[in-house]
């Protein structure tokens, strides 16, 4: 592994962003993200299935003057059979479609054109018509390149490059040709093709990821902006009104924070909001969403979390930050606080009002001597 990162400096950098892991599975994409990508996915299907749906039919003038009567009539009726599935994949739509829901449809996308070129083999198996032998022998090569323009994890890719590659392998298998000199030439030159798609697969899924990340997050901090923070709010609201669980809301602003640009400058304020953002990091669950919501305020919502639940990770931070002692390059030490307010997203009110609750709370905390947490409701 060692021996990797020297070679390819490039990995380091991916690895250090966590992007590495992104690339590998999506277990670690955030939600939007995979919604993005299933709707990107879904719609990239649709287009190609429409597009082969089209054509298909357009080869039976070819097949009619090349093939025998019999042979020419079945042929027709799989294209016509294998248009209409395509047609169908093509305009059955589904509401708010998920990523599982979008990898089933790739995964049909990838099937009707292997299991329709393994019916067309036992057709062509009597034919003389080397010309049309070899246009035939070209669609399995065609499928497999289609899967280059599809952004996939590497775990995705391998896998439905595995099974289009077994599917497709199929017919020689049968025919006992698959370890002839012939089918085990096919059969290497079909992995390499799809070794190249999913490579192409990978790229393409790299730069969704950075150009998803550049528009959700904050560039100094990493946490969420405030744009994707009021998107995420308004779902976990609908979340929490279906199952009927609380979700706790803190609003923070760094006290005298104009002093700290004034006094040390504003790179070492810079330096101090990175810091706390580590604090927020650390201190929060996987499931809460942490942003920065305007210069040196923050807003973290905890999605099934009780008032309570929010007063004690709001004590934790406020300790935390106490006891923080963040040392310059000229030695000097700058200590700094913060105040939080805290409360509930409510389900009645729109998402601002609970928001406009919680800040009345800050202020409050703000007014009554920094450096502490209220409740909203209790200002
Ligand atoms: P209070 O305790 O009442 O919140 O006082 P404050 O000084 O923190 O509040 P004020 O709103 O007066 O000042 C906020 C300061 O935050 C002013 C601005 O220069 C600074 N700030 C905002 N964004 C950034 C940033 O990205 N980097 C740095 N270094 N400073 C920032
Ligand atoms: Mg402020
Ligand atoms: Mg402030």
């Amino acid at each position: 592994m060692s021996l990797l990162f020297k070679h390819f400096p490039q990995l380091i950098a991916l690895a250090e962003r966590g992007q590495l892991r992104q690339l590998f599975s999506r277990s670690s994409h955030a939600f939007g993200f995979s919604a993005s990508r299933a709707h990107y996915i879904s719609s990239r299907v649709k287009l190609l299935a429409l597009l082969f749906a089209v054509l298909t039919p357009l080869w039976i003038p070819v097949d009619y003057f090349l093939l025998g009567g019999d042979q020419f009539q079945l042929m027709a009726v799989v294209r016509l059979l294998f248009s209409m599935s395509l047609l169908l994949l093509a305009v059955v739509t589904e509401t708010g479609i998920q990523l599982f829901q979008a990898r089933r449809r790739l995964v049909c996308l990838m099937l009707l054109p292997a299991v329709f070129h393994l019916l067309t083999q036992p057709i062509l198996a009597d034919s003389t018509q080397s010309d049309l032998l070899v246009c035939y022998s070209f669609l399995p090569f065609l499928i497999i390149v289609m899967h280059c323009i599809f952004p996939l994890t590497l775990m995705e890719g391998v896998g439905l490059a595995t099974f289009t590659i077994a599917l497709l392998s199929l017919g020689k298998l049968f025919q006992g040709t698959l370890f002839s000199f012939r089918g085990l030439a096919d059969l290497w030159l079909m992995i390499l093709i799809m070794g190249v798609a999913v490579w192409a697969q990978l790229s393409q899924l790299h730069m969704k990821l950075r150009l998803f990340n550049e528009a959700t997050t904050d560039p100094l901090t990493g946490l969420l902006n405030r744009r994707t923070l009021m998107k995420q709010l308004n779902y976990v609201q609908k979340q929490s009104l279906r199952s009927g669980r609380p979700v706790a809301l803190m609003m923070m602003d760094l006290d005298h924070f104009k002093q700290v640009n004034d006094r040390y400058g504003h790179q070492s304020g810079d330096r101090v909001l990175e810091l706390f953002a580590d604090i927020l990091r650390q201190q929060v669950r996987s499931s809460d969403y942490v942003a920065r919501f305007g210069g040196e305020e923050f807003l973290v919502v905890l999605p099934d979390a009780t008032q309570d639940a929010a007063l004690q990770l709001a004590e934790r931070i406020l300790a935390n930050c106490r006891s923080l002692t963040v040392t310059l390059a000229d030695r000097r030490e700058i200590r700094f606080s913060v105040s939080i307010g805290a409360g509930q997203l409510s389900g009645e009110l729109a998402v601002e009002a609970s928001l406009s609750q919680v800040d009345a709370a800050l202020y409050q905390a703000k007014s009554q001597g920094r450096d502490r947490v209220v409740l909203a409701g209790f200002e």
